[in-house]
């Protein structure tokens, strides 16, 4: 029996797409820079998919740029402001994933960035008076705020945080990787500069992810060599990952509503299951209820039998994680758990769903649950 409730990690892979892949790279080889068929065939290919992507956004072709995935895009986003655009400050939040966070602190280091901390409240919910008064003080700023937090769930009041950031002309760059294929996006109706997305969160393949950057913002690349992505972004393109990734976004489009109540439904139960079985439990951030739909945090005494409960969990076929990195045997608190001072006592699980989960699929990880935890 296999349970698999990390997709806030990544995601299996849509039939479909899987599908489509095989299908294309049997045929569609080209390099899409050759000027002969084979190379025109791929270039159109990726031309299809970035107007699909787009579509979805609201956004124009031209905003679309294909990466290597989210940590790329977003490491081409912060480039670009500090070395296109001379952002000399820039505001974000310790919760942010570690993509952001060490990018930002790497030019710190370097002396090009200063950096600041938002302040939030013992749920995780950022101050936003903070952000004004800090932006007020200092206009032209980088915002860096993800929508929706990988490990808590906290989902960012985005068009709210977008006119702050307009009003005081400041960049706002958000991390979307883990809302892009559950939440809907209309960037006409929210004014922003970067976005990003990866296709391995959304049922499609790794490797493969993309950056929205509005037209309004001149930069200069990260990656530096071919005239690829009309020379924002150098190296032969993941022609298949990047068709797999607009069928995966196309999928998730077609049923949104459906599978938002549906693993809704699921995480609800989840909720409903652990209160009624474990009282001593609790939910870190918001992820009982205001948070996102996709992912649940639950923090757990520690007791001597409850110690290993992600690897007893694993030995029971049951995939969920720590949100923290497993160094030679002893586990280190992932940032976000700790920012939020989380007592060494207590422990927190990170059960995130998808489409692909079922109710019997939550009843036997409660069944598991009890065995570790029960006195
Ligand atoms: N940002 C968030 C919120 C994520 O969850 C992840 C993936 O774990 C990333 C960025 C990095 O994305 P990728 O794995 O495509 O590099």
């Amino acid at each position: 029996m296999h349970i698999y409730f990390d997709n806030a990690a990544s995601t299996k892979v849509d039939e479909e797409v899987l599908k489509l892949m095989y299908e294309l790279q049997k045929t569609n080889f080209g390099n899409p820079s050759s000027i002969h068929h084979f190379g025109r065939n791929a270039k159109s290919l990726i031309e299809k998919s970035r107007r699909t992507i787009a579509n979805y956004f609201s956004a124009a072709p031209s905003e679309i740029f294909f990466t290597s995935g989210g940590t790329e895009a977003i490491n081409m986003a912060i480039s670009a402001c500090v070395n296109s655009l001379k952002i000399t400050k820039v505001i974000t939040s310790k919760l942010e994933h570690q993509a952001v966070l060490q990018c930002l602190e790497s030019y710190e280091k370097m002396g090009l960035i200063e950096l600041n901390y938002l302040n939030f409240d013992e749920k995780a919910n950022l101050n936003f008076d903070e952000l004004n008064e800090f932006l007020s003080k200092n206009p032209n700023s980088l915002v860096a705020l993800m929508h929706l937090n990988n490990e808590i769930s906290n989902l960012l009041p985005i068009k709210k945080v977008s006119k702050i950031c307009k009003k005081h002309k400041a960049i706002f760059l958000s991390d979307t990787v883990q809302s892009i294929g559950h939440y809907q996006l209309n960037l006409e109706t929210i004014e922003i500069d970067f976005i990003v997305g990866s296709a391995h969160k959304f049922h499609g393949p790794k490797g493969v992810g993309f950056i929205y950057v509005n037209n309004n913002m001149n930069i200069k690349p990260l990656i530096i060599g071919g005239a690829q992505e009309r020379n924002m972004r150098a190296g032969t393109e993941n022609v298949i990952g990047i068709a797999g990734m607009a069928k995966a976004l196309e999928i998730a489009y077609e049923d949104f509503e459906k599978n938002a109540k549906y693993i809704s439904g699921l995480k609800n139960y989840f909720v409903e299951r652990i209160k009624k079985e474990f009282l001593d439990c609790s939910f870190l951030g918001e992820s009982e209820e205001k948070g996102a739909f996709t992912i649940l945090n639950v923090v757990f005494p520690k007791t001597e039998k409850s110690e290993m409960l992600m690897i007893n969990l694993d030995i029971d076929g049951i995939a969920v994680s720590e949100g923290s990195a497993c160094t030679s045997g002893s586990s280190v608190r992932s940032h976000v758990v700790e920012a939020l001072g989380l007592d060494e006592n207590k422990q927190a699980l990170r059960f995130s769903f998808s489409k692909f989960n079922t109710m019997e699929e939550i009843d036997i990880c409660i069944d598991s649950l009890k065995k570790y935890l029960s006195a």
